[in-house]
């Protein structure tokens, strides 16, 4: 007999943003494989005597390849009743679900998968502005920083005006901001940095394009946004202040709530 894998969306951190599925279906596994960014909270969904394997986790210089997933996948769903391979966010962003979707179909092993709140939605929400706009923004593109580093592949969101949601720009905001105005977007385009959104030590750092080259490392894992949507924020001090004075010293500025 085969058991089931249920590829799930842990969100970006704050328990509270799990779907009520996610929770039913932690509750019923017998394995979880979750990725080094599910956090602590989360992890105490799961049953006291579920087998909790972390393969985000590195030993010594190596992490588990994404083939040996697949197969853990596979040995697993061959015991086990309910398999959970628990991601952050949503799988299907960035989360390498197309390997084991192909994988798990290959073997005849059935699958389901429970979306999640991605980081740029998280991100967004926590900065109070929206990620489109009917004025400015009439779309919004997810990207790597690898896509955001080549100007030939970002130069048509850039012409449309979307909303750039950059996924890991693992400390590259310099070359970042670098391409992209290569690829033609305003050096005072609104730039904002979320690290751990909708977590205890959620960072904003707000700053515009030319600013961005400037950004010291903020925490990890951050989510990047620029656009026009940036200016909606509103929160004592205004966006357009804010930017008046990121314009005038060339510097980027940290803003944090929730502690
Ligand atoms: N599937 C995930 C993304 C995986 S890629 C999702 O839908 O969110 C990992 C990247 O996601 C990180 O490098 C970072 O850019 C972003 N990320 C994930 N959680 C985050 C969080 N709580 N705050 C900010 N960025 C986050």
């Amino acid at each position: 007999m085969k058991g089931k894998v249920f590829l799930v969306g842990a969100g970006p951190g704050d328990v509270e943003l799990l779907t009520l599925k996610a929770v039913r279906i932690l509750k019923s596994a017998s394995v979880v494989l979750h990725d080094a960014l599910v956090g602590e909270g989360i992890l105490a969904m799961v049953r006291p005597h579920a087998l909790l394997v972390d393969v985000g986790k590195r030993v010594g210089d190596k992490r588990i390849s994404q083939e040996g997933i697949n197969r853990m996948l596979m040995q697993f769903a061959a015991s086990a009743n309910v398999v959970v391979r628990l991601k952050g966010g949503d799988p299907s962003i960035f989360g390498r679900a197309a390997e084991e979707m192909a994988a798990l179909r290959a073997a005849g092993i059935e699958f389901e998968i429970v979306p999640g709140v991605t980081a740029a939605t998280a991100a967004a929400a926590q900065a109070q502005i929206p990620l489109t706009d009917r004025e400015s923004a009439s779309a919004v593109v997810f990207l790597t920083a690898q896509q955001a580093n080549c100007p030939a592949s970002i130069e048509p969101f850039v012409r449309t005006g979307a909303t750039l949601a950059i996924y890991m720009p693992n400390r590259q905001h310099r070359e970042i901001a670098l391409q992209l105005s290569a690829a033609g977007l305003a050096n005072d385009t609104p730039c904002l940095i979320v690290s751990n959104a909708s977590r205890q030590n959620q960072e904003q750092h707000w700053t515009d394009l030319a600013g961005l080259t400037l950004v010291s490392q903020p925490e990890t894992p951050a989510l990047l946004i620029i656009g026009e949507v940036a200016r909606h924020r509103e929160a004592g001090i205004t966006a357009a202040a804010l930017y008046a004075v990121a314009e005038a010293d060339r510097v980027g500025f940290r803003v944090s709530h929730g502690r």
